[in-house]
């Protein structure tokens, strides 16, 4: 077992039961997006462990870090966030001990699970992180939590001081934040940035959105062509495998799943009755809740803030790396729930209407997630906008997207199969 990053391997064999399950029970036709999410993230944690193995040094990031800039070094990328909350998918009791250990200590119990899983791992010795890096961003969880890796944990951590103003001049100020971030990761390391394993990563990054903005596409069409379970697969992969090959074979098999589906003229298993958009983040703590939500309760969930991404892939024919930093700089700052809480609220109930527009919704689902305080604040002016713009109900669900104790998945269904009766 690698002793340096533990969660990673109790990962790996959890993941490796769990496609072991699904291969025996699961029909060779059906959850193909899950199965190819196991097999190729699988795949990624081998790695990952044996890179540990060599003494790599283990970086931790934040979601919202530009990742591609860690792949300029030799390194172990490691994602605080998405490590609680795979946890979260794949066990019964997913991180629980390890939010229970952090709060005992002395976090507030309504901080972020995301981070919270990570903080109570590290009490326990579970990693040894050599640096952490992170953004002024999303929200004050971060912010907080951090200052525990830093202060506490006395993890060296770096930091890029993201702007609000999301302007020419915004994207520069961040641009030449990440530039002078990625000279200080060198100068801590001791390594020298390679250029060209930053492009390579940027351009398997843009490889993959490009499937994505397909698969996007194709789930405007009613009824959906693909299982509502997609939406935290694509979350998933977007977060724990990024600029991986990995990553865009997922989204590349999703997308010839939808496309073979369209031209057979069939549609996702489980008959459609009503189409749903999220506008905050969906759960983890319960995969099977998505095929209840597809065969009972014959909604589609067509996106949520994590899994559309408002921006184009970045331009690598410029040969100036300064070009590629700012595009970079300006993916980062719209980057999934970065540009939802970090703005101010006109950006998510803009984003709203366009998502229940442009998918054809008849209504949304907002997840007041316990960490997302930012967010909260927005839940009465997105579901007047809904209301008043398109006539579209929406359903907030208070809930902690990463411990079950908060709402239970029993709970959380109820409260869905009420709201469905207005909608009839
Ligand atoms: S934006 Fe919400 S879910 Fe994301 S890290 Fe912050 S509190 Fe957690």
């Amino acid at each position: 077992m690698s002793q340096r990053i533990r969660p990673y391997q109790i990962l790996y064999d959890m993941l490796r039961l769990t496609l072991e399950l699904v291969e025996r029970i699961v029909t060779e036709d059906e959850q193909i997006a899950l199965k190819s999410f196991l097999r190729n993230a699988l795949k990624v944690f081998k790695r990952t462990l044996h890179s540990a193995d060599q003494g790599k040094p283990v970086v931790g990031f934040h979601f919202a870090f530009p990742v591609e800039i860690l792949y300029a070094f030799d390194v172990v990328p490691f994602c605080i966030e998405a490590i609680p909350y795979l946890m979260a998918s794949l066990t019964p009791d997913g991180a629980e001990y390890y939010y229970d250990r952090i709060v005992a200590f002395g976090s507030p119990y309504h901080s972020c699970t995301s981070q919270k899983g990570i903080m109570g791992m590290l009490l326990e010795g579970l990693v040894d992180f050599d640096l952490m890096v992170c953004p002024t961003a999303p929200c004050d969880n971060t912010i907080a939590s951090y200052q525990f890796f830093s202060n506490y944990m006395k993890i060296p951590l770096l930091i890029s001081d993201m702007p609000h103003y999301k302007t020419e001049r915004g994207y520069q100020y961040y641009a030449d934040q990440l530039s002078h971030q990625m000279n200080e990761i060198g100068e801590y390391l001791k390594q020298e940035p390679d250029l060209e394993r930053f492009k390579a990563a940027i351009a398997r990054n843009n490889q993959a959105h490009e499937y994505l903005m397909e698969i996007n596409d194709m789930r405007r069409r009613i009824p959906s062509p693909i299982e509502s379970i997609v939406g935290p697969l694509i979350t998933a992969t977007t977060i724990l495998l990024p600029c991986t090959e990995e990553k865009i074979q997922i989204f590349k098999d999703i997308r010839d799943l939808m496309a073979k589906r369209i031209k057979k003229g069939e549609s996702r298993i489980g008959s459609e009755q009503f189409r749903s958009i999220w506008p905050n983040i969906t759960f983890f703590f319960d995969i099977g809740f998505y095929e209840w939500l597809d065969r009972e309760l014959k909604m589609s969930l067509l996106m949520d803030c994590t899994n559309h991404y408002y921006y184009n892939p970045i331009n690598l024919n410029q040969t100036d790396f300064e070009g590629i930093i700012q595009e970079l700089a300006q993916q980062v700052m719209n980057y999934p729930m970065t540009r939802q809480s970090q703005h101010f609220l006109e950006t998510i109930i803009n984003d709203s209407l366009w998502a229940a527009k442009t998918y054809q919704a008849d209504c949304a689902i907002f997840t007041a997630h316990l960490g997302c305080k930012q967010v909260a604040s927005a839940v009465q002016l997105v579901r007047e906008a809904l209301r008043d713009e398109l006539g579209i109900p929406m359903l907030t669900i208070e809930c902690d997207i990463g411990d079950k104790r908060f709402a239970s998945i029993e709970t959380i269904k109820y409260e869905l199969s009420e709201f469905v009766k207005t909608l009839l």
